[in-house]
C-alpha cells in the first residue's frame, strides 16, 4: 500500500482546476496520457500520484503553449532601417508610395511576439507609420 499523505488543499485545488481546463476539451489529452492520468487519479492522495498527474498536466501545457524564443532586440536599428529603405527603393511595402526616411516604421513580417527575429531582414519591411498601423490592425483581425 502506498503511504497516504494529507494533500495540500491549495495545491489540490490548483491541480483540479488545471484538470478541468484540460478535460473541458476532450481532444486535448492524447489517449495514453488520459489513461495514465485516470489510473493515477485512483490513488488520489498519494504524493507520487499527484506528482505524476501534475507532470502530465505540465507536459500538456507545454505542448499547447510552446515556448517561443523572442529576439532580445525588439526594434530594428537605424542601420537596418537604412538597408530596408534602399532595398525597397524608398517605397512603402504596403502602399508602394515614396516614404520620408525619418517617418518610416519597421515591421516584423512574423510578429516579434511569435518569434520573429529582428536580425533577419528578410523578415522585415519598412512602412509609413500609418500603413504600419493598418497592417498591424489587419494582422490582429486575422489571428
Ligand atoms: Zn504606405
Amino acid at each position: 500500500m502506498p503511504k497516504q499523505t494529507v494533500p495540500d488543499i491549495e495545491f489540490e485545488k490548483f491541480v483540479i482546476a488545471e484538470i478541468s481546463k484540460l478535460f473541458g476539451d476532450k481532444k486535448i489529452l492524447i489517449n495514453t496520457e488520459y489513461k495514465t492520468f485516470k489510473l493515477e487519479a485512483k490513488a488520489m492522495t498519494t504524493k507520487e500520484s499527484i506528482k505524476k498527474r501534475f507532470e502530465i498536466i505540465l507536459g500538456e501545457f507545454e505542448r499547447l503553449h510552446p515556448f517561443i524564443h523572442k529576439d532580445t532586440e525588439r526594434l530594428h536599428d537605424v542601420e537596418q532601417k537604412r538597408i530596408l529603405f534602399f532595398r525597397q527603393q524608398g517605397l512603402c511595402a504596403e502602399c508602394k508610395k515614396p516614404m520620408d526616411f525619418k517617418n518610416t516604421s519597421s515591421h516584423h513580417v512574423t510578429a516579434h511576439a511569435k518569434g520573429g527575429k529582428t536580425s533577419e531582414l528578410d523578415q522585415a519591411q519598412l512602412l509609413h507609420e500609418k500603413c504600419h498601423k493598418k497592417v498591424e490592425k489587419r494582422k490582429r483581425k486575422a489571428d
